[in-house]
């Protein structure tokens, strides 16, 4: 489990987002520290995919507060006085997604170093250089020249990660990042992520994989018609549920 010291690095206080009339997020109060894990579990439909799209503003909030390093992010692209806009925030707050959304015309090396050469301007050089020791990280060195499609889905996500872990991200967002795998792949894309929970990553993770989340996350967070229904430890959440709607919910994925 991640060493965490307590500093925020992602909060929401009261975080809310409607689409028209519909409310799917009803003032969500979130703390992710510095080198914590925290999981996001719920049922289909709860809000726990908008609810981490809105902690990089891939998903503009409707109300509510969201504050990087303990400073509000405002919807503008650029930092404005105190406050942080959403380009800093993207650069800084990671992402991965489902469906991967890799490059499909770029090779793995190049969709690894597009971030770094395009967004942060690194030399083409010292970006492929840290690429190939990520893909090294997510055991895929000898994938450097392939295109996305010869891939695997377990493969074509673990270069997502390290796509997105090429920004040097302060924290990652995934969200069910083995839901469109086979099941037999599924097992080394958690084994990367565990081992990025073990260095130290600050990560807030959406998934179905109840055991996983009892193992590598500090807290869990169980989403239920747009609210946090029950929070709490692993032991708490997931091995011990009080909540009724939970303890249904836990019993299916076990
Ligand atoms: P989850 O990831 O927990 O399955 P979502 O966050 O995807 O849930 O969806 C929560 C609710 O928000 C659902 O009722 C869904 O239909 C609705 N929703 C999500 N995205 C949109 C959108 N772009 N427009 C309208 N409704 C949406
Ligand atoms: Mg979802």
């Amino acid at each position: 489990m991640a060493i965490h010291t307590n500093a925020p690095i992602l909060e929401t206080v009261g975080l809310r987002k409607s689409y028209g009339a519909h409310e799917v997020l009803k003032g969500l109060d979130l703390s992710l520290d510095r080198g914590e894990v925290v999981a996001l579990i719920g049922p289909s439909g709860s809000g726990k995919s908008t609810f981490i799209r809105c902690l990089n503003m891939l998903e503009m909030p409707t109300g509510g507060t969201l504050r990087f390093r303990q400073k509000e992010v405002h919807p503008g692209f650029r930092d404005k006085g105190e406050q942080i806009g959403i380009g800093t925030l993207r650069r800084h707050v990671g992402m991965v997604f489902q469906h991967f959304n890799l490059f499909p015309h770029k090779t793995v090396l190049q969709n690894v170093t597009e971030g770094p050469i395009t967004v942060c301007k690194t030399p083409r050089k010292e970006a492929e250089e840290r690429a190939m020791h990520l893909l090294g990280q997510v055991g895929l060195s000898e994938k450097h020249a392939a295109y996305p499609n010869h891939l695997s889905g377990g493969q074509k996500q673990r270069v997502a990660i390290a796509r997105a872990l090429a920004m040097q991200p302060e924290a990652l967002l995934l969200d069910e990042v083995t839901s469109a795998l086979d099941p037999e792949l599924v097992g080394e894309v958690l084994a990367v992520i565990r081992k990025l929970a073990e260095d130290g990553m600050t990560m807030a993770i959406v998934t179905h994989e109840m055991a996983f989340a009892a193992d590598v996350a500090n807290r869990v967070l169980f989403l239920d018609q747009g609210v946090i229904a029950e929070e709490g430890s692993p032991d708490q959440v997931i091995l011990n549920p009080q909540n009724p709607r939970l303890q249904g919910f836990v019993a299916r994925f076990h």
